[in-house]
Formats: C-alpha cells, structure tokens, sequence
C-alpha cells in the first residue's frame, strides 16, 4: 500500500513529465486519474465520456439553425468544412460573422479552446494583417497577437505609422490548437471561409499575410516563405474587387530568426507605400 505522501510525490513527478514533455493543456475538463487507469489496464472499460460542456449559442444569427457535430466533427471534416462555407456566405456583417462562429460546432479545436479569438483592431482600416492561430496568451485574453509575437508585431507596425486603431487582425484559424501545435490541414479547410468572409466584409486595401500558412491559404501560393515574401498577390473579393496581398514573415518566426528582421522591414516598408498611394485595382 503506498502512504499519501508517496501518491503526491508520484503525482507531481507524472505532472513534470508532462510539462518537460511541453504538455501545457488539459483536455478533458474532468481529471483523469491514470495511475488507476494504468493498474486496471487489461480489463478497463474506455473511461466513461465527459459530458460535452454546454456552448453559447445565444448570440447565433437566426438564418439556419446550427448544425450538431459535437466532439465527431474532426471525424467529418469535409462535411464540416462544406457547412462552414455556406452558412460564411451568409454572414452580412462581422457581428454575425462572430455570433456564428461562437455557436460553430463543426471544428473541434472549439472544445479544447478556452476563448474564440476572433479579431482586434478596426474593422474599417484600410490594412487587414493574418496570422495563423492563436496562442496560449490570445486564448487566454480572446484577441489575436497578445503574446510576444504580438509585441514584436505592434512595434513592427509602429514602425510605418500604424496600431491596432488604424488596423485589423485575424488570424486563419480562430481557436487555439492544443499545446500550439500547426493546425491541420483539415481545421484550415474548416475554417478558411470564416477568414475568406471576414476579408470579404472588412474589404482592406491591403492584405498583409504573416507567414507561410496564411500566405499559402489566402494567396494560393506553394512557395516557402522565403521566396513568397516580399510578393503581393492579387486577391479578389466575393464582390469582384482586387486587392493586394503582401507575404512576410511571421513576428515568432522573426523572434527567433532576428536576422531576418531586415527582410520583414522591407516588407513593411512596403506596406507603408502601398498605403501612401493605394493601388485600387477595380
Ligand atoms: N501567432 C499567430 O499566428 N496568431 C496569433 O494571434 C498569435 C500568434
């Protein structure tokens, strides 16, 4: 029989294991107790499922009602990713834009996310920067780039005469993935027409795309990064309008990668000119 002292101890030495292991989340929201689990092994059951933790969906705009995928929605991503699309296309403004995704069932990053980070910023700036996905800091606070990456972006934008009054900042995937892993390919797939929908309803003049996966997704580029920044790309709105879009290097490439910071300051630089005499391709 072990003595308390010896199951604290166990416990704590399994519980640094895991955040030497760069474990930082709790999936479930009930513990687990695996040290039981462990010794049962051979003839345990599946551990009985959570229940699903309630979602707002007081605030979901009233055109279809939402569709019911619970945590099976990583297992019908096509479906999933076709639904997001339609009900997107739907979205007349960014408040709806956000009640619907607060009420969207369909991507299961949503369950393991603490908050939806939809967006900061002004909706009516002229330049629209995206990033990839949430941190722990924005899912902890709910506003894209709060983090160091953030920090280094808010200097970066400083830089050319801009803030988070004069811009807006999204991100391709709204919810943290678990431990900052990349998002998949298929949570990408679900999620883009909520960001292509988003683009389309701030209509920027400019497009600022931070790293390779919002380059790839928005522009449809196969280039690296490094080759792909620097570039603009035409991108076109739902309402026929071409826009640019700018590739640079992500702020948490950038922090560790310094020496690339002169890259991205040229493509700031950019930026910056491109909103002193705007392009405005019809
Ligand atoms: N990295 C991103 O791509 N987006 C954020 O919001 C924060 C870090």
């Amino acid at each position: 029989m072990t003595s308390k002292t010896e199951d604290r101890a166990d416990l704590i030495s399994l519980l640094d294991f895991h955040v030497e292991a760069g474990v930082d989340v709790a999936l479930d929201e009930q513990p687990h107790d695996r040290f039981a689990q462990g010794a049962t092994a051979e003839s345990a059951e599946a551990p009985p499922q959570q229940p699903r933790r309630e979602l707002p969906s007081r605030d979901f705009p009233s055109r279809d009602p939402p569709k019911t995928y619970g945590r099976s929605a990583a297992a019908k991503p096509d479906e999933a990713a076709g639904d997001a699309r339609a009900r997107a296309a739907q979205m007349q403004s960014l408040d709806e834009l956000e009640a619907l995704l607060r009420g969207f069932e369909g991507c299961s990053l949503r369950f393991t996310a603490k908050n939806l980070v939809f967006a900061d910023g002004d909706p009516k700036a002229r330049v629209m920067f995206v990033g990839e996905a949430p941190g722990a800091d924005e899912d902890r606070i709910g506003k894209p780039f709060m983090g160091r990456s953030g920090q280094l972006l808010d200097k970066m934008m400083a830089a050319i005469g801009l803030d988070r009054s004069s811009a807006y900042i999204a991100n391709i995937v709204p919810w943290r993935p678990p431990g900052n892993r990349n998002p998949t390919p298929q949570e990408v797939s679900i999620c883009k027409p909520f960001v292509e929908r988003q683009i389309a309803l701030v209509a920027p003049e400019l497009l600022v795309c931070l790293g390779a996966p919002a380059t790839q997704n928005l522009t449809g580029t196969k280039d690296g990064i490094l080759k792909a920044r620097g570039r603009f790309y035409p991108y076109r709105l739902p309402n026929g309008r071409e826009i640019q879009a700018l590739a640079t290097l992500h702020p948490a490439y950038l922090l560790r990668q310094p020496v690339h910071k002169r890259l991205a300051w040229r493509d700031f630089r950019a930026v910056k000119t491109a909103l002193e005499a705007p392009v405005r391709m019809a």
